[in-house]
């Protein structure tokens, strides 16, 4: 699927109508050098003229590649006058020009076919604007991720040393037909929401539609859309981001009010993803044996059995930074 389809639409619509206005721009500047330089609307209706005279030249001309030649010094000597004469009044060579926010594309969006980086940095910032993400994202990478919270302990270390290394290795080798669901188990304070951050801001990086979402969020637009809101009205909220986006992050499970509607709407929503092939990234502060406990052995056992654990270990990060 790649980039998120609403944001590639709305760029997309963007570049279009950026495109349009630049050429407006230009050729109203056009008019306006037209109307107060005779001399150079006279050469622009003669440029305007070589396109027929090389199709001429094409039917008729016994010598095309002379005939051509020609006709493209008489062009060249054309464009030359026509930058004197701009320039000789004040203006500059290329003053009736396009002037593309983009050069390399035109502001199409696109050079021989392949999307052009103006339009991928595009899709990206609107990539983390739409996974959910927020100001979060901004400040946790994997660069960040400090290990010296965890020295205390050398098998914490050693684990949490493996959890980044094999956080990188997901984020950098992400595919939705390949990549594997991972649980973070761990207490408060962890890493686990850093780590999952620093997941998600790789794989929107590399063109990817992530949505990063609290469970409490997410229950929210579930039982918004089947219970309506506080006054009972149907919200309509979208849920299909939830089953269609390439990776799917489901920050804090545990920490809503579970009920046998949150189990039902996590057990669907699981299943779905499975069945699709997208993969699903939980985190959450309870053991295992409360995990369990919760979501009924019917989700766990599906749960756990497709879900690569990743244990995190140590001591509250938040708390170490307030000792200091
Ligand atoms: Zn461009």
């Amino acid at each position: 699927m790649g980039y998120n389809q609403e944001n590639f639409r709305k760029i997309r619509e963007e570049y279009s109508r950026k495109y349009l206005e630049v050429q407006e721009a230009a050729s109203k500047r056009r008019e306006e050098i037209h109307a107060i330089l005779p001399e150079v609307k006279e050469i622009d209706s003669q440029l305007s003229d070589m396109g027929l005279r090389i199709m001429q030249a094409a039917l008729q001309s016994e010598d095309y590649q002379a005939a051509l030649a020609e006709i493209e010094e008489q062009s060249h000597a054309l464009e030359q006058r026509r930058a004197e004469v701009l320039t000789r009044n004040g203006f500059s060579a290329d003053y009736t020009a396009p002037r593309y926010e983009c050069a390399a594309c035109g502001d199409t969006g696109y050079i021989d076919y392949k999307m052009c980086d103006c339009m991928r940095k595009k899709l990206i910032l609107a990539g983390y604007e739409s996974s959910g993400i927020g100001t979060l994202m901004q400040s946790q990478s994997f660069e960040n991720f400090s290990l010296d919270y965890y020295k205390a302990d050398r098998m914490t270390y050693l684990l949490m040393q493996s959890n980044l290394e094999r956080a990188k290795e997901y984020a950098g080798s992400f595919h939705p037909a390949k990549s594997e669901n991972l649980a973070m188990f761990g207490g408060t304070g962890l890493g686990k929401t850093h780590l999952s951050t620093a997941i998600a801001r790789e794989v929107i990086e590399g063109g990817w539609d992530v949505v990063y979402v609290s469970c409490v969020d997410m229950f929210a637009d579930y039982e918004a859309q089947r219970f309506g809101n506080s006054t009972g009205t149907p919200t309509g909220a979208d849920l299909s981001r939830y089953t269609e986006c390439d990776l799917l992050i489901i920050d804090d499970l545990g920490t809503e009010l579970t009920n046998q509607f949150t189990t039902s709407c996590l057990y669907g929503l699981l299943n779905t993803r499975l069945n699709r092939h997208l993969p699903v990234i939980l985190s959450t502060n309870l053991e295992t044996d409360e995990f369990r406990k919760r979501y009924w052995d019917r989700i766990t056992s599906r749960v756990l059995g497709n879900f690569t654990i990743m244990p995190f270990k140590g001591t509250d990060i938040r708390r170490q930074k307030l000792s200091k």
